[in-house]
């Protein structure tokens, strides 16, 4: 992607500025919009995950400098586990669910990042559903990815 210089604002804008994005766009075009725009973003993420292959420990590492406090502060990421059928992702204070209390679990785009960034790990197409929230009310995200 093109690289646009901010001098003064440098490379951070607001949650509260994402938070309308995604709002605005998945009215107007759906979740799954939302889903295959972070699946982008852990795509991007290919040269920084393809040395480690499947050792899910050093992936969550990795993800946790990329995506975390030291990185672009998507979210904290704590656990990346295999399981007979994919992945189970573990987040927390994802840009997603910041300052939202919804019905649903809510962090498509923050979903979509791991399913593009788990697709590199396993060289496998992955599908996945948000089965815990802090949208609703949990103390985590948690992400099940399953081989398609
Ligand atoms: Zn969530």
């Amino acid at each position: 992607m093109a690289q646009t210089i901010r001098k003064e604002l440098g490379d951070y804008m607001s949650t509260e500025c994402f938070r309308y994005l995604r709002m605005g766009a998945e009215d107007t075009a759906g979740r799954a919009l939302i889903v295959a725009a972070g699946r982008q973003r852990g795509l991007s993420l290919a040269d920084v995950l393809q040395s480690l292959g499947n050792d899910t420990a050093q992936v969550a590492a990795k993800l946790n400098l990329v995506l975390g406090k030291e990185g672009t502060r998507l979210c904290i990421v704590r656990e990346v586990k295999p399981t007979e059928y994919g992945y189970e992702v573990r987040i927390e204070e994802s840009a997603c669910s910041m300052g939202m209390k919804t019905e649903e679990p809510n962090c498509a785009f923050t979903m979509g990042v791991f399913i593009g960034a788990l697709e590199i790990v396993s060289k496998r197409r992955l599908t996945a559903k948000e089965t815990n929230c802090v949208a609703i009310g949990d103390e985590q995200c948690v992400y099940v990815l399953e081989y398609i």
